[in-house]
């Protein structure tokens, strides 16, 4: 329901002007009269004048009204709730406390939508954070961390399309798995067995043949068991293939964009990085240190790790080797065991394939997994029937091979992974507006 509260006062030219907070706060509009629309995030009064702390997407800014001044407009903000939306009128001024720099004294305000009690206070548990998520939203901090996350999106599109790949769409409802069947999520297709995508990695491979160099930013799903602060059921994942390239050009690949996207969000996303207190975020620059698993898994094992060779890296492996770390790295030529079967074996040892995850710094571990693909036919058939996999779910992928076959090479880079190292979260459920993780699908 929307309520209108009207001051007495005339408002027929009151809806016309569209500012937002981050356009008024400089001398340009110091002593002008403007009109912003938001939300209250804070009150605070007293019976002489109000505090009000208007919210809009592009800040947040003090405004005053004096009972002194105009007793009804006093009278009228006295109604006002926390969350409430408005439209105010009001004269810029400077003040030197504020964070911003500038106030604003309210000559006119309307109240959109009176606010019910907003059951988001101080000290609550994530769990009833995490329920009142679609009202957690308007925090600082997770405004914040939407808005870098925009930027990584939009930045890491500017860097594919700077460097002659396309955007593509791929299928989210699928039968031919990518990552192997203990995370899918398995779909009733009109009584036909589906699963929805846990990687759109096969169907970009079947796009470069047409379209060269091609990326994708889509969901992924993957129904992951184990909860870690790493893990989604739901996650974006940017994804890229490249005809002609083996996996030291899919490194470089890599690099750059990180590189690229990290200078964006440190250029445009200053004051977010502010809020969440990581305005230490450094500069990224290429190259990345490369280190081979097998010097990965014996750094581990003389740090006390009990882990050996052929076993995966997890959560906790990777936080240990990248804990004090300034860049990202490279883990390279991983078992073939631990990784999916379209990896091309090294041509030196079989037992291992050119493939490498990048895991970025300062604990957070794994971003992307990338390598180079199978392109030999007979090879791929081989892998396909060793990981007992049903072979004719896979018969459009092995085509590939057999109509003018190529190298090639992609990564998948984990949208949520990339935020929560950018903005330093504790837990990737906070990179992503709604979270899917394996307890949670509300709301
Ligand atoms: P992990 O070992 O951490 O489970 P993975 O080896 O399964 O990762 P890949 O299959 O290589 O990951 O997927 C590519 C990228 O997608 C990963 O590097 C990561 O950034 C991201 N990713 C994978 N699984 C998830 C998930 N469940 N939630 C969020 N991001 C994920
Ligand atoms: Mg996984």
């Amino acid at each position: 329901m929307i309520i209108t509260l009207l001051s007495n006062i005339n408002y027929s030219d009151f809806k016309m002007a569209n500012y937002l907070i981050k356009d008024i706060i400089n001398d340009n509009y110091l002593n002008e009269e403007v009109i912003l629309k938001g939300w209250v995030y804070r009150i605070r009064g007293s019976n002489k004048r109000i505090f009000l702390l208007l919210r809009d997407p592009s800040n947040i800014i003090q405004c005053v009204i004096e009972k002194e001044s105009d007793e009804s407009l006093y009278k009228l903000a006295k109604k006002i709730t926390i969350e409430s939306s408005i439209e105010i009128s009001g004269v810029v001024k400077k003040d030197e406390r504020s964070p911003i720099g500038y106030e604003l004294h309210i000559k006119k305000l309307k109240i959109i939508g009176l606010a019910e009690p907003f059951p988001i206070t101080k000290d609550q548990s994530i769990e009833y954070l995490l329920d009142k998520r679609h009202l957690w939203l308007r925090s600082r901090k997770l405004i914040s961390i939407m808005k870098i996350r925009s930027t990584v999106l939009q930045s890491a599109r500017e860097w594919f399309n700077k460097n002659g790949f396309i955007e593509v769409s791929t299928p989210m409802i699928i039968t031919a798995a990518c990552e192997g069947g203990a995370t899918l999520f398995n779909l009733n297709y009109f009584n036909h067995k589906a699963y929805l995508t846990q990687s759109s990695q096969l169907y970009l491979e079947a796009l470069i043949y047409s379209l060269g160099r091609v990326y994708v930013i889509a969901p992924s799903f993957r129904a992951e068991k184990s909860r870690t602060v790493r893990h989604l059921t739901e996650f974006w994942h940017l994804e890229a293939e490249q005809p002609f390239c083996d996996n030291e050009q899919n490194m470089k690949y890599q690099e750059e964009l990180i590189e690229y996207i990290i200078k964006s969000v440190r250029e445009i996303n200053k004051n977010e990085l502010k809020i969440l207190n990581r305005d230490k975020l450094p500069e990224i620059k290429k190259p990345f240190p490369r280190i081979k698993y097998d010097e990965a898994i014996e750094t581990l094992q003389k740090k006390g790790v009990n882990i050996m060779w052929g076993n995966d890296l997890g959560t906790e492996e990777e936080k240990i080797l990248t804990l004090n770390n300034r860049l990202p790295i490279f883990i390279y030529n991983y078992p073939k065991k631990v990784k999916g079967f379209y990896h091309k074996p090294d041509d030196n040892n079989p037992e291992v394939v050119n493939c490498a995850d990048l895991l970025a710094p300062e604990g957070h571990g794994e971003i992307i997994g990338g390598g180079q693909r199978i392109h030999d036919k007979e090879l791929l058939i081989k892998r396909i029937k060793e990981e007992n996999l049903d072979i004719n779910e896979y018969e459009w992928y092995i085509d590939l091979r057999k109509y003018g076959t190529v190298p090639h090479s992609g990564f998948g880079l984990g949208v949520e992974r990339v935020i929560k190292w950018i903005c330093g979260l504790d837990h990737i459920r906070d990179a992503i507006p709604f979270p899917r993780t394996i307890n949670r699908v509300y709301p």
